[in-house]
């Protein structure tokens, strides 16, 4: 495979990468004479160009389908294992790895159990693990675009470092001491905006310009909105906070600090410290009709239908739940948003409330797509 030649003009580059965007966006291989018409450019220039992208190997030659007998007219689609991107999703008790290609296609994942540790004992073991997962998969490094990796905290991308991460007790810890370790270009991004871009990018509120807000529910709850079709950060990069909104003032304490946020009863936390167990057990018994279980159940509905209620009072979007816990919500769903339009007194149902699509792997896809979609913006 041939690297790409930097073009003499800016303009031509742009010619290129619009060309390009069109192959990897099309669903199935694109000709010659479609790229014209959709864009507006010459045969020759459009040759010229797939001509380049081919000896890059970032296209090759589809057939396209719709054949009426004799040689199949011939296409062209995107390669996506011209290179690959890692997401790392870093939590208190887990490691969590994933590999996506250019076409963000997922490649490989592992999930492995770590004891909390102090922070540099922390990143020689991301360091390892990662080693470790690059060579279980043989993933040539030279074809690496970065690795990405969330941390369920705020983060301050000027000082690079993280400001404060309650679940895995971290309180001002530089970024430096991983950078150091890790020989690949590194991007840190908070695990629940990180997640609500890759369900964004997979959402049909992205493509039909929607406004939408992601609420994250796992051992800690976060989220992100997109209004506008734009990710808002807020000053402090630490907008959509949303499990530290109060939703039972004087309540259950929370691991910021405060009482009756939104996370103190709705985290996957609950079930462990309340009931001592995990979230399987707690959902099969609930089904099964356990009554503590059910009773506990209520209290989250309770407080999770006022979070929702607020979230769209702000905002008037939909309100997409995801995280692991989202993966057990879908036979609640319909009492969820009767509870929500009860509560509000401009919604006749809850219609606008939706689950993910990703519960598991969306904030290390976000992350690593970070990657691919910058390679993307500069063939
Ligand atoms: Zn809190």
């Amino acid at each position: 495979m041939m690297e790409l030649q930097k073009p003499v003009t800016e303009r031509r580059r742009q010619t290129r990468n619009s060309i390009y965007k069109f192959i990897y966006d099309a669903p199935k291989p694109v000709s010659k004479q479609e790229i014209s018409e959709s864009l507006g450019y010459s045969l020759p220039t459009i040759h010229q160009n797939i001509t380049e992208l081919l000896a890059a190997g970032l296209i090759r030659v589809g057939v396209i389908k719709e054949s009426t007998g004799g040689r199949p007219p011939v296409g062209y689609e995107a390669v996506g294992s011209v290179r690959y991107a890692i997401g790392i999703a870093v939590s208190a008790n887990y490691l969590r790895f994933l590999v996506c290609d250019v076409n963000q296609q997922q490649l490989n994942y592992k999930r492995i159990h770590i004891e909390a540790n102090l922070a540099d004992e922390f990143a020689r073991q991301i360091q390892r693990e990662l080693d470790l997962f690059m060579r279980e998969n043989k993933l040539d490094s030279s074809q690496l675009l970065g690795v990405g990796l969330t941390i369920p905290g705020i983060i301050d991308h000027e000082k690079d470092e993280i400001i404060l991460s309650p679940t895995m007790n971290i309180r001002k810890m530089s970024l430096g001491i991983i950078r150091k370790l890790i020989p690949y270009p590194l991007y840190f991004e908070n695990d629940s905006h990180s997640a609500g871009y890759a369900e964004w990018i997979c959402s049909e509120q992205k493509e039909k310009n929607r406004n939408m807000v992601y609420l994250q529910l796992e051992n800690g709850i976060g989220g992100t909105a997109f209004i506008g079709g734009h990710q808002i950060m807020g000053n402090n990069n630490r907008c959509s906070e949303f499990g530290h909104m109060r939703v039972e003032p004087g309540g259950l304490s929370c691991s910021c600090g405060q009482k009756g946020c939104l996370e103190a009863y709705c985290s996957a936390f609950r079930f462990t410290r309340d009931l001592g167990i995990q979230i399987e057990e707690f959902f099969d018994g609930l089904s099964k009709g356990n009554i503590e279980y059910a009773k506990l159940w209520d209290d989250v509905l309770e407080h999770l239908s006022i979070g929702i209620c607020n979230l769209r009072m702000v905002y008037d979007s939909d309100i997409v739940l995801g995280g692991f816990v989202s993966e057990y919500l879908e036979p609640y769903l319909p009492r969820l948003r009767q509870m929500v339009a009860e509560r509000s007194p401009f919604d006749d149902d809850g219609s606008f409330i939706y689950i993910g699509k990703h519960p598991r792997n969306a904030a290390m896809m976000g992350v690593a797509w970070h990657f691919t979609s910058e390679f993307i913006e500069n063939v």
